[in-house]
């Protein structure tokens, strides 16, 4: 017989995730960054969010004492056919797509580190449907196949939305979670199925924290990211929940700073306890 651990005696957990917007600084980048922080860095180095994502994905590993507790959502985006929404998606979405030959460096090192991989849908994949489309692309160019999915700022056009990121071939979502705030969208501090229609089930793995709406939506200095991310944070140990939070792949880079404060909460979370999982793993010990 299973033995039954109860939620509140299980250790927290923390999936670590990061969504792969970009592979180098793109000229959209630069405009919200004159719009968000009044600021533009040109002459940028083209291989720093590559580095950015190595610091990342090496500390994690280091954190968490073993290789493979990362997620890094890709995108994969496929162009609409209206000339209108194609503008909106280059302004929107990642800039890259699955075939882009600068890619085969982060699928590399996401190998090296022992990361998975997700898809990122994109800005209209739901409402054009592309997701699938999307989801099959990335598989055929990393030869293993994609079952947890986070759409791109964290973007969900309808009531359907959940329903779609299933029917396109996903188990497991890591969507919910506040665009411009932080904490618990619906309420819950751990991974927890959503039922759909014919019974159908698509996991949800909370989003806790996201860099951006952090430092850029709430305005908040690393010290302020610190505190707010640790008051979020007991909550989850007291339940003994499993959260995951997003860090950009740019995050290290030196102008954008937001690496510290992520050092700073996840070197916290290991000494409360925390464990650090993949977002799969996740939902196979909580389900
Ligand atoms: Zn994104």
């Amino acid at each position: 017989m299973e033995e039954y651990v109860s939620l509140k005696d299980r250790d927290p957990a923390i999936c670590l995730s990061h969504d792969l917007d970009n592979l180098r600084p793109t000229p959209q980048m630069h405009l919200k960054q004159l719009v968000t922080q009044r600021r533009a860095l040109l002459n940028r180095d083209p291989n720093e969010f590559f580095e950015s994502l190595e610091t990342l994905l090496e500390f994690n590993n280091d954190v968490a004492g073993r290789k493979g507790c990362s997620t890094v959502f890709i995108a994969s985006k496929t162009k609409s056919s209206s000339r209108f929404t194609r503008a909106k998606q280059w302004l929107l979405d990642p800039t890259y797509e699955a075939q882009d030959p600068a890619l085969g460096a982060f699928i590399e090192l996401i190998r090296e580190t022992g990361s998975t991989v997700g898809i990122h849908g994109s800005f209209y994949s739901l409402r054009e449907r592309t997701l699938a489309a999307e989801r099959m692309a990335l598989e055929r160019r990393i030869g293993s196949k994609i079952v947890c999915g986070r759409q791109h700022w964290l973007h969900l056009p309808s009531k359907m939305s959940m329903e779609h990121i299933h029917n396109s071939g996903l188990k497991v979502d890591s969507t919910l979670g506040w665009n411009g705030n932080v904490g618990f969208r619906c309420g819950f501090s751990k991974p927890f199925p959503l039922t759909l229609p014919n019974n159908q089930v698509l996991w949800e793995v909370p989003l806790l924290l996201m860099d951006g709406p952090l430092f850029d939506d709430m305005r908040l200095d690393t010290e302020g990211v610190v505190k707010r991310s640790q008051q979020l944070l007991k909550e989850v140990k007291k339940r003994g929940g499993c959260v995951s939070i997003d860090w950009h792949e740019r995050a290290a880079c030196p102008d954008y700073n937001w690496f510290e404060a992520y050092r700073r909460i996840v070197t916290w979370a290991k000494e409360q306890g925390f464990r650090f999982l993949s977002i799969a793993e996740a939902v196979q010990e909580y389900q």
